[in-house]
């Protein structure tokens, strides 16, 4: 490609909305325009870059034994009906009606379509496992879209779902996922973290997200530097102390409600530091230990907590019958003054009582929520361990002590077991001829988020740094007086016509421009190799080759340099 025949538009500055670097850096590298609130346009040098992940996403999956295919953005409510999620999934879904006034929606997700689509195609156990996935466009009308495409109202998912005969199948299918996401990431030359994590209102047991790390991330992680202990702080919804009562049809309500995470809440409850808090809940989320106390009113929080505990039943208790449990007088679960002793109290009592129970929806108070233990820890280590987190220094398994990192969710990975099989009756015959819901799995890759992930993690004072994999062209070949040296324009378009025929995404940078545009620009767009050619150094026989991430320059023999590149 060259850049007189290509469309480049940078900007000098960003437009004041964009906050973030990866933000302003898409914004004046021309990658996307904006429309609307989280609405973009891919410029076709961000699609170049959009275009890159996809491949690699799909290079992957299709390796991991995935089948592609493509599903309608626009889903009839009826199938929403059946699962019992149109009315649940909350404001996120953009709902419509038809010329007929039949209602659908855009879809925010797939689940339910590909479960309509299994449970017609799929009849025996002889066709399994199965899993499909499709690079497609979801619209979710997120409360506070920000951060350009990371949180946008439109974006591009990558959505597989998997059908296997039974648990032990799905797990086997759910660690090759886990393994090809690992792939993906580590191929687009991200630096990742896959933790524990929270199913959210896409539901099931078990799920892994995976996490770019960058310091604007908006999730908290918690990890621990010496074992493979590693979980989203945010388990549960944010809490809002201040944010209006979700009524029960809108349980899955908005995310981004101003941000006092479960943590951060449980923390300034036990006025103990935020780490700790995060031990207590990386305990919930390792199944050692399943005590987690909770402020609020988000009835989808003990849900949540409860299921990282293992919890089988959820009910909620009335104040009345909490106090009586725990023998409190009036006033103790007020949403003030809960003080570490009755904390541990709590905690002692609760323990004693062996009790599996959930408190408080709906109550603008203060409840513990999903207590319960592994079977094979006994009641006093319980204690003491309960003790030891809120007191002390250890982590969470065990074997070290537990550091805290942010993150941007760049993938997310699901055991939704029947949750959908059994809602849609999408069933299978065994080889015994009984009929059985198929254990499913779904796994998301945020493809359009990919993009300003990376940037978060790979920017200068210049501009972007693409790593190789996803950078819009590879080498930008930048002569300095194209127009005027024939010496110039001849190695240029030599050079230029040689790496397009082995295949390289060179960009040959043949404007009429100060050569300090030309360079900005290169730099500002995140071309990772750059070659400059002009008339003094061509003169003895070399070109300049600058490293785009380092910024290194050496002085290379013109024969060399292709070699060099390959
Ligand atoms: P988040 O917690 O950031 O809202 P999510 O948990 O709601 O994301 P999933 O339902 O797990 O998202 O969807 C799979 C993937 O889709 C996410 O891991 C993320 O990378 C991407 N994604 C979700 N919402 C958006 C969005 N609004 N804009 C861009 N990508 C998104
Ligand atoms: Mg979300
Ligand atoms: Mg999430
Ligand atoms: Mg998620």
């Amino acid at each position: 490609m060259r850049t007189s025949q290509f469309f480049l538009s940078t900007l000098k500055e960003a437009p004041n909305e964009a906050e973030l670097p990866s933000h302003k850096l898409m914004l004046r590298a021309g990658l996307i325009k904006k429309l609307g609130s989280g609405l973009y346009t891919w410029m076709p040098l961000g699609l170049r870059v959009l275009r890159k992940v996809e491949a690699v996403v799909r290079d992957e999956m299709n390796r991991a034994g995935a089948m592609e295919m493509l599903m309608p953005a626009i889903q009839p409510a009826e199938l929403w009906q059946e699962s019992g999620r149109w009315a649940q999934f909350g404001p996120q879904m953009l709902k419509m009606k038809d010329r007929h006034q039949r209602d659908f929606c855009f879809g925010p997700t797939h689940e339910e379509v590909i479960t309509d689509i299994a449970r017609s195609e799929i009849k025996s156990y002889k066709q399994l496992p199965l899993n499909f996935y499709q690079v497609q466009t979801k619209f979710r009308d997120e409360i506070r879209p920000r951060f350009g495409v990371m949180r946008a109202r439109e974006f591009v998912m990558k959505d597989a779902y998997s059908f296997d005969v039974d648990a032990a199948a799905l797990a086997k299918t759910y660690a090759g996922m886990y393994q090809a996401y690992s792939n993906v990431f580590t191929r687009l030359g991200l630096r990742f973290r896959a933790v524990a994590a929270d199913t959210g209102a896409i539901g099931g047991d078990g799920s892994h997200e995976f996490h770019v790390l960058a310091d604007s991330g908006e999730d908290a992680l918690a990890y621990c530097p010496t074992s493979d202990f590693a979980a989203n702080v945010e388990l549960a919804e944010a809490v809002a102390p201040a944010a209006p009562r979700a009524a029960p049809a809108e349980a899955m309500r908005d995310v981004e409600t101003p941000k006092q995470t479960t943590c951060e809440a449980v923390a300034q409850l036990l006025d103990i530091p935020l780490q700790r808090t995060v031990k207590l809940i990386a305990l919930v989320a390792n199944e050692q230990l399943h005590i987690m106390l909770l402020r609020g009113d988000h009835s989808l929080n003990e849900v949540k907590v409860g299921k990282l505990a293992g919890l089988a039943e959820f009910r909620f208790a009335t104040e009345e019958e909490i106090r009586a449990f725990f023998n409190c007088p009036p006033g103790f679960l007020g949403p003030v003054g809960i003080d570490r002793a009755k904390v541990r109290l709590i905690a002692d009592r609760t323990v004693a009582a062996m009790s599996d129970f959930v408190v408080g929806a709906n109550k603008p108070k203060f409840h513990l929520a999903g207590v319960n233990w592994g079977r094979d820890l006994a009641e006093a280590d319980v204690v003491a361990d309960i003790r030891n987190v809120v007191d002390g220094d250890g982590s969470p398994d065990g074997k070290g002590v537990l550091e805290i990192c942010r993150g941007i969710e760049v993938g997310h990975i699901f055991q939704l077991r029947t949750k959908y099989s059994e809602a849609l009756n999408c069933t299978y015959l065994d080889a015994e001829g009984v009929l059985k819901p198929m254990e499913m799995g779904c796994y998301g890759i945020g493809v359009s988020r990919i993009v300003g992930a990376a940037i978060e993690q790979n920017f200068d004072e210049k501009g972007i740094r693409f790593p190789a994999a996803m950078a819009p062209f590879t080498v930008a070949v930048v002569p300095v007086g194209y127009q005027r040296s024939e010496a110039v324009k001849a190695a240029a378009d030599a050079l230029y016509a040689e790496l397009a025929s082995r295949g390289v995404d060179v960009l040959l940078d043949d404007r009429n421009e100060r050569p300090g545009v030309l360079f900005a620009d290169m730099e500002l767009i995140g071309i990772p190799h750059r070659v400059t050619i002009g008339d003094k150094s061509l003169a003895d026989g070399k070109v300049e080759y600058v490293a785009r991430r380092d910024g290194t320059t050496e002085l290379v023999e013109q024969q060399a340099i292709v070699a060099l590149l390959l």
